[in-house]
Protein backbone atom coordinates (compact mmCIF):
# COMPACT_ATOMS: atom_id res chain seq x y z
CA UNK A 1 0.00 0.00 0.00
CA UNK A 2 1.53 3.14 -0.79
CA UNK A 3 0.74 6.71 1.21
CA UNK A 4 -1.89 8.01 -1.33
CA UNK A 5 -3.89 4.77 -1.28
CA UNK A 6 -3.89 5.05 2.73
CA UNK A 7 -5.53 8.61 2.58
CA UNK A 8 -9.37 7.81 1.32
CA UNK A 9 -9.26 4.62 3.98
CA UNK A 10 -7.60 6.98 6.93
CA UNK A 11 -11.79 8.06 8.31
CA UNK A 12 -12.76 4.66 8.05
CA UNK A 13 -9.95 2.73 9.62
CA UNK A 14 -10.13 5.32 12.74
CA UNK A 15 -13.87 4.70 12.99
CA UNK A 16 -13.37 0.88 12.93
CA UNK A 17 -15.03 0.22 9.76
CA UNK A 18 -12.37 -0.99 7.47
CA UNK A 19 -12.93 -4.94 6.41
CA UNK A 20 -10.55 -7.22 8.33
CA UNK A 21 -8.40 -7.56 5.36
CA UNK A 22 -8.03 -3.31 4.61
CA UNK A 23 -7.69 -3.02 8.11
CA UNK A 24 -4.75 -5.36 8.33
CA UNK A 25 -3.51 -3.56 5.24
CA UNK A 26 -3.49 0.05 6.55
CA UNK A 27 -1.81 -1.63 9.61
CA UNK A 28 0.99 -3.38 7.70
CA UNK A 29 1.33 0.44 6.10
CA UNK A 30 1.46 2.17 9.45
CA UNK A 31 4.19 -0.23 10.73
CA UNK A 32 6.50 0.83 8.30
CA UNK A 33 5.61 4.36 8.09
CA UNK A 34 5.84 7.46 10.45
CA UNK A 35 4.28 10.25 8.26
CA UNK A 36 1.29 8.33 7.53
CA UNK A 37 0.98 7.29 11.75
CA UNK A 38 0.74 10.96 12.11
CA UNK A 39 -1.77 11.49 9.87
CA UNK A 40 -3.97 8.42 11.94
CA UNK A 41 -2.67 9.94 15.30
CA UNK A 42 -4.20 13.65 13.88
CA UNK A 43 -7.64 11.79 12.78
CA UNK A 44 -8.21 10.36 16.19
CA UNK A 45 -7.34 13.48 18.08
CA UNK A 46 -9.83 15.00 15.94
CA UNK A 47 -12.53 11.89 16.59
CA UNK A 48 -11.66 12.28 20.16
CA UNK A 49 -12.35 16.20 20.07
CA UNK A 50 -15.70 15.75 18.79
CA UNK A 51 -17.17 12.87 20.90
CA UNK A 52 -15.80 14.18 23.97
CA UNK A 53 -18.03 17.59 23.15
CA UNK A 54 -20.66 16.04 22.67
CA UNK A 55 -21.18 15.37 26.23
CA UNK A 56 -21.85 19.31 26.80
CA UNK A 57 -24.34 19.39 23.96
CA UNK A 58 -27.33 21.87 24.40
CA UNK A 59 -30.36 20.59 26.02
CA UNK A 60 -32.91 22.59 23.50
CA UNK A 61 -31.50 20.36 20.29
CA UNK A 62 -34.20 19.07 18.15
CA UNK A 63 -34.27 15.17 19.18
CA UNK A 64 -33.38 13.34 15.61
CA UNK A 65 -29.88 15.79 15.44
CA UNK A 66 -29.37 14.79 19.00
CA UNK A 67 -29.51 11.03 18.45
CA UNK A 68 -27.40 10.93 15.27
CA UNK A 69 -25.01 12.84 17.12
CA UNK A 70 -24.99 10.07 19.87
CA UNK A 71 -25.08 7.16 17.12
CA UNK A 72 -21.28 9.20 15.82
CA UNK A 73 -19.92 9.01 18.54
CA UNK A 74 -21.46 5.67 20.11
CA UNK A 75 -18.76 3.12 21.01
CA UNK A 76 -16.12 1.91 18.39
CA UNK A 77 -17.40 -2.61 18.14
CA UNK A 78 -21.28 -1.13 18.28
CA UNK A 79 -22.64 -2.24 14.86
CA UNK A 80 -24.20 1.23 14.80
CA UNK A 81 -21.50 3.72 14.65
CA UNK A 82 -22.31 5.98 11.49
CA UNK A 83 -18.98 7.12 9.92
CA UNK A 84 -18.83 10.59 9.18
CA UNK A 85 -16.23 12.92 7.97
CA UNK A 86 -14.97 14.95 10.28
CA UNK A 87 -16.04 18.14 8.46
CA UNK A 88 -20.02 16.91 8.22
CA UNK A 89 -19.58 16.06 12.08
CA UNK A 90 -18.72 19.14 12.91
CA UNK A 91 -21.05 21.07 11.19
CA UNK A 92 -23.31 18.24 12.85
CA UNK A 93 -22.23 19.34 16.46
CA UNK A 94 -22.01 23.23 15.91
CA UNK A 95 -26.09 22.81 15.25
CA UNK A 96 -26.25 21.04 18.13
CA UNK A 97 -24.23 23.22 20.67
CA UNK A 98 -25.57 26.54 18.84
CA UNK A 99 -29.02 25.16 17.44
CA UNK A 100 -31.05 28.42 17.41
CA UNK A 101 -28.74 30.85 17.45
CA UNK A 102 -28.08 33.48 14.31
CA UNK A 103 -25.23 33.84 12.16
CA UNK A 104 -25.56 29.50 11.48
CA UNK A 105 -22.37 29.61 9.04
CA UNK A 106 -20.31 31.28 11.85
CA UNK A 107 -20.24 28.14 14.64
CA UNK A 108 -19.63 25.80 11.84
CA UNK A 109 -16.89 27.90 10.72
CA UNK A 110 -15.55 27.99 14.75
CA UNK A 111 -16.35 24.13 14.68
CA UNK A 112 -14.30 23.30 11.88
CA UNK A 113 -11.26 25.51 12.29
CA UNK A 114 -10.90 24.20 15.87
CA UNK A 115 -11.04 20.46 14.55
CA UNK A 116 -8.37 21.57 11.73
CA UNK A 117 -6.03 23.19 14.85
CA UNK A 118 -6.45 19.92 16.60
CA UNK A 119 -5.23 17.85 13.33
CA UNK A 120 -2.96 19.92 12.03
CA UNK A 121 -1.17 20.64 15.44
CA UNK A 122 -0.47 16.88 15.72
CA UNK A 123 1.27 17.03 12.04
CA UNK A 124 3.47 19.86 12.57
CA UNK A 125 6.03 18.71 9.65
CA UNK A 126 4.53 20.12 6.78
CA UNK A 127 4.59 23.73 7.61
CA UNK A 128 6.05 26.40 6.44
CA UNK A 129 8.56 28.78 8.76
CA UNK A 130 10.10 31.83 8.60
CA UNK A 131 9.18 35.37 9.29
CA UNK A 132 6.22 37.36 9.38
CA UNK A 133 7.36 38.76 6.53
CA UNK A 134 8.30 35.75 4.63
CA UNK A 135 4.97 33.90 5.47
CA UNK A 136 3.06 36.46 3.85
CA UNK A 137 4.94 36.51 0.69
CA UNK A 138 5.12 32.96 0.52
CA UNK A 139 1.09 32.91 0.80
CA UNK A 140 0.76 35.48 -1.73
CA UNK A 141 2.74 33.73 -4.22
CA UNK A 142 1.37 30.52 -3.51
CA UNK A 143 -1.90 31.19 -3.27
CA UNK A 144 -2.47 34.51 -4.61
CA UNK A 145 -4.24 36.12 -2.20
CA UNK A 146 -2.41 37.93 0.40
CA UNK A 147 -2.65 37.84 4.42
CA UNK A 148 -0.31 40.07 7.24
CA UNK A 149 0.97 37.76 9.16
CA UNK A 150 1.14 38.74 12.83
CA UNK A 151 4.14 38.43 14.73
CA UNK A 152 4.26 36.55 18.07
CA UNK A 153 1.89 38.62 20.09
CA UNK A 154 3.88 38.54 23.29
CA UNK A 155 6.79 36.88 25.17
CA UNK A 156 4.91 34.06 25.70
CA UNK A 157 4.23 33.22 22.11
CA UNK A 158 6.04 32.08 19.41
CA UNK A 159 4.78 31.53 15.47
CA UNK A 160 5.47 28.27 13.91
CA UNK A 161 4.95 28.68 10.79
CA UNK A 162 2.18 28.42 8.54
CA UNK A 163 -0.17 26.03 6.32
CA UNK A 164 -1.93 24.97 3.75
CA UNK A 165 -4.41 22.78 5.32
CA UNK A 166 -5.80 20.05 3.24
CA UNK A 167 -9.61 20.90 3.94
CA UNK A 168 -9.29 24.71 2.83
CA UNK A 169 -6.59 23.83 -0.30
CA UNK A 170 -5.47 27.16 0.06
CA UNK A 171 -8.65 29.08 0.82
CA UNK A 172 -7.58 30.14 4.58
CA UNK A 173 -4.27 30.45 5.95
CA UNK A 174 -3.19 28.32 9.00
CA UNK A 175 -0.90 30.41 10.83
CA UNK A 176 0.36 28.24 13.67
CA UNK A 177 2.20 29.73 16.82
CA UNK A 178 3.00 27.78 20.30
CA UNK A 179 2.16 29.88 23.33
CA UNK A 180 4.34 28.32 26.51
CA UNK A 181 4.19 25.14 24.04
CA UNK A 182 0.95 25.21 23.69
CA UNK A 183 -0.45 24.94 19.83
CA UNK A 184 -2.65 28.14 19.38
CA UNK A 185 -3.70 29.44 15.83
CA UNK A 186 -4.88 32.42 13.54
CA UNK A 187 -6.87 31.47 10.52
CA UNK A 188 -6.97 33.55 7.89
CA UNK A 189 -10.09 33.42 5.46
CA UNK A 190 -10.78 35.00 2.13
CA UNK A 191 -14.51 36.83 3.59
CA UNK A 192 -15.44 38.95 5.73
CA UNK A 193 -18.58 40.87 6.96
CA UNK A 194 -18.87 38.00 9.98
CA UNK A 195 -20.35 39.28 13.59
CA UNK A 196 -17.69 39.07 16.02
CA UNK A 197 -17.97 36.09 18.44
CA UNK A 198 -16.68 33.56 20.86
CA UNK A 199 -17.50 29.93 20.97
CA UNK A 200 -16.43 27.28 23.31
CA UNK A 201 -16.25 24.49 21.22
CA UNK A 202 -14.25 20.90 21.15
CA UNK A 203 -12.86 22.26 24.64
CA UNK A 204 -11.20 25.10 22.88
CA UNK A 205 -11.88 28.67 22.68
CA UNK A 206 -12.25 29.97 19.41
CA UNK A 207 -12.56 33.99 18.48
CA UNK A 208 -14.23 34.95 15.40
CA UNK A 209 -14.34 38.15 13.60
CA UNK A 210 -14.03 40.49 10.62
CA UNK A 211 -11.65 43.05 9.04
CA UNK A 212 -11.00 44.27 5.63
CA UNK A 213 -12.77 41.37 3.94
CA UNK A 214 -11.38 38.75 6.02
CA UNK A 215 -11.98 36.49 8.48
CA UNK A 216 -9.96 36.06 11.46
CA UNK A 217 -10.40 32.88 13.91
CA UNK A 218 -7.93 32.28 17.28
CA UNK A 219 -8.37 28.91 18.55
CA UNK A 220 -6.80 27.60 21.38
CA UNK A 221 -7.14 25.84 24.88
CA UNK A 222 -6.08 28.80 27.43
CA UNK A 223 -8.74 30.52 29.63
CA UNK A 224 -11.34 32.49 27.27
CA UNK A 225 -9.90 36.40 29.17
CA UNK A 226 -6.42 35.41 27.85
CA UNK A 227 -7.63 34.24 24.35
CA UNK A 228 -9.62 37.86 24.18
CA UNK A 229 -6.35 39.53 25.36
CA UNK A 230 -4.01 38.07 22.31
CA UNK A 231 -7.20 38.31 19.66
CA UNK A 232 -7.14 41.87 20.81
CA UNK A 233 -3.39 42.51 20.33
CA UNK A 234 -3.82 40.69 16.73
CA UNK A 235 -6.12 43.28 15.80
CA UNK A 236 -4.62 46.37 17.00
CA UNK A 237 -1.65 44.92 14.70
CA UNK A 238 -4.33 44.47 11.96
CA UNK A 239 -5.45 45.90 9.26
CA UNK A 240 -4.03 44.33 6.05
CA UNK A 241 -1.39 46.83 4.18
ZN1 LIG B 1 2.50 6.30 4.35
ZN1 LIG C 1 -4.59 23.57 9.40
Amino acid sequence: MRCKELEPLAVPFVDGELADADGADVRAHLAACPPCRTRIDAERAAREAVCAAREGMREGAPPALRARCARLCRGRHSRRWISLTLAAAASLLAALIWFGGTDAGTPVLAAQLTLDHVKCSKMNGARVSGSPVQLAAYWRERYGWPIRVPAAMNDRVSLAGVRRCDSSEGGTAHIMYRIDGRPLSLFIARDGGRTPRIFDVFGHEAIVWSSDDRTYVLVGREPRQEMEALAAIIRKDLPLQ
